[in-house]
């Protein structure tokens, strides 16, 4: 059994505290992974320290010899896919497909961000002074701390650091307890890539100790985050009030709203892949569907045949198409919701069960009959593959309710109808609209982040990852 230690300016490291804590398989109950460290703020203090001593020599090397390094972290990463997506699969219970796919998605993130080294950080700007010039340059924050969740184990900790590192920031990662040794396997491909000692370092602890003592710590320029709202808004507080620079990515309750006109083999399968993909723990998994009532009665139907073909199971195993809940904190936080939903009235048309519980967290892709879009069903996110169907009389009242929520990430609209295409691009506040796509996905390219409560508005990936890891100087010469 493998134990994760921290790693500390180039160095493997076990924490002070001489304390391990388990990570376990939530679908094999009767399996630990492996361990990582309990660490202590001692520790966080000496790792921080370490990035802000590398911060220096890192911002000076060129954008070029920074990517360089990335594109070698990607290549090792390129011959360890299974390695990292089998940890992945054990440790949260992913499916292996979804898994590797991941990890695919990792490794072309790092290669984007390594070309990033060479495009441009500035724009030249027209002065009113004849004799001057006048432009604009970006420098790095210096230290980035980099909390993650465990749901996108593998490409979160890199979509956040390979920016961080590329524009010249040095970086103190502290994944999710859940998924701490899929998080180290990563940091394995950027020991052997040779960065410079203490350009990346990776702690492992609780969120109240390592992330909370990351968020405080006076050395760290800025914070990177996703996770639920309840911790990111503390985060933020903190940040704010000693003038670090943050980012949060917290919940969405995403929305698919399906016209008359749709496509309907398309708009139940997106549906499906959106809402039960990853047990629908992802921040853009769709949760509430609001279907024009001419289409209703048939898209329930197909809905409900195709939810029941889909296999439960294993995530090991290549038939499994879902997996269990990644913890039986999730798992729990989902029957919660499914009993909430029974209680306050909504028809549950399947699912709703725990199942193989002998084997691990396992629940029933599950679908709620609504009417009432005040249920808690229809307004909090629930990580878990669960959907509230609503019968609407019009696209115009499926939007309403769709924005009838505090959060604001992903959106989706199937219809073959132009209008309410331009209307639903306008109208719907979502940091993603998606048409005729499922709520789930971005490319790596694109900026990601959410309206409202989803974010603290600031965007993640592609050229949009610039604006929080630098800040801009403006430059004058006469
Ligand atoms: P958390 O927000 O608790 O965890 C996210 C990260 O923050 C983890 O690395 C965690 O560490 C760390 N953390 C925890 N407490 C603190 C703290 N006080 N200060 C700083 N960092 C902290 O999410 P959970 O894993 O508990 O999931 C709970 C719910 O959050 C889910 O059911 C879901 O609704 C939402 N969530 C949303 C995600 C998204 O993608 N938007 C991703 C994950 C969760 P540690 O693991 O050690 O606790």
């Amino acid at each position: 059994m493998s134990t994760a230690l921290n790693y500390v300016n180039g160095t493997w490291k076990a924490s002070g505290s001489g304390q391990t804590k388990e990570s376990s398989n939530p679908a094999d109950l009767k399996q630990e992974v492996g361990f990582y460290q309990n660490s202590t703020a001692e520790d966080l203090d000496q790792t921080v320290q370490a990035a802000k001593e590398a911060k220096k020599g890192w911002s000076k090397l060129t954008g070029a010899e920074r990517g360089a390094f990335l594109y070698k972290v990607a290549d090792i990463m390129e011959q360890r896919i299974d390695d990292i997506a089998t940890t992945a699969s054990k440790e949260m219970g992913k499916t292996l497909a979804e898994t590797r796919g991941e990890t695919n998605r990792g490794i072309a993130i790092l290669r984007y961000y390594a070309g990033e080294g060479l495009r441009k950080v500035g724009d030249v700007i027209p002065s009113t002074d004849a004799d001057a010039l006048m432009f604009t340059t970006r420098v790095p924050l210096g230290v980035v701390g980099v909390i993650t969740p465990w749901n996108f184990p593998i490409a979160i900790p890199i979509w956040k650091t390979a920016p961080a590192l590329i524009y010249g920031n040095t970086v103190v990662l502290k994944p999710a307890s859940e998924t701490a040794l899929t998080c180290a396997k990563i940091i394995e491909c950027f020991d052997e890539a040779d960065l410079p000692k203490g350009v990346i370092n990776f702690i492992t602890g609780s969120g109240s100790v390592i992330g909370q003592g990351l968020a405080e710590h006076p050395d760290v320029n800025g914070i990177t985050f996703t996770g639920s709202n309840s911790v990111g808004k503390e985060i933020g507080k903190q940040a704010l009030s000693r003038g670090a620079k943050y980012q949060l990515e917290m919940g969405g309750k995403n929305p698919v709203i399906v016209a008359k006109d749709a496509d309907l083999q398309l708009a139940v399968d997106a549906t499906i892949s959106g809402a039960f993909k990853s047990t629908g723990q992802k921040c853009t998994a769709t949760s509430r569907v609001f279907v024009e009532a001419e289409l209703y009665d048939e898209f329930k139907d197909l809905l409900l045949k195709k939810t029941a073909e889909l296999k439960v199971g294993d995530p090991l195993s290549d038939s499994s198409w879902m997996g269990p809940c990644a913890s039986k904190a999730q798992l729990d936080n989902c029957m919660y919701y499914i009993n909430k939903g029974v209680e306050e009235g909504a028809t549950l048309l399947t699912g709703g069960n725990k199942i193989l519980s002998d084997e691990g967290f396992y629940v029933e892709p599950t679908i709620f009959e609504c009417e009432d879009h005040s249920q808690t069903i229809a307004q909090e996110e629930v990580f878990g593959p669960v959907i509230a169907l609503f019968k609407t009389a019009s696209i115009e009242q499926s939007l309403e309710l769709a924005n009838d929520v505090e959060f604001g990430l992903s959106a989706s609209i199937f219809t073959t109808n132009i209008s309410s295409m331009l209307s639903f691009i306008k109208d719907m506040d979502a940091g993603l609209v998606r048409i005729n796509a499922e709520s789930a996905g971005v490319e790596l390219q694109a900026p990601f982040g959410g309206m409202k409560q989803s974010s603290s508005h600031s965007r993640e990936q592609g050229e949009a990852a610039k604006e929080f890891f630098t800040s801009i100087k403006t430059v004058f010469v006469k």
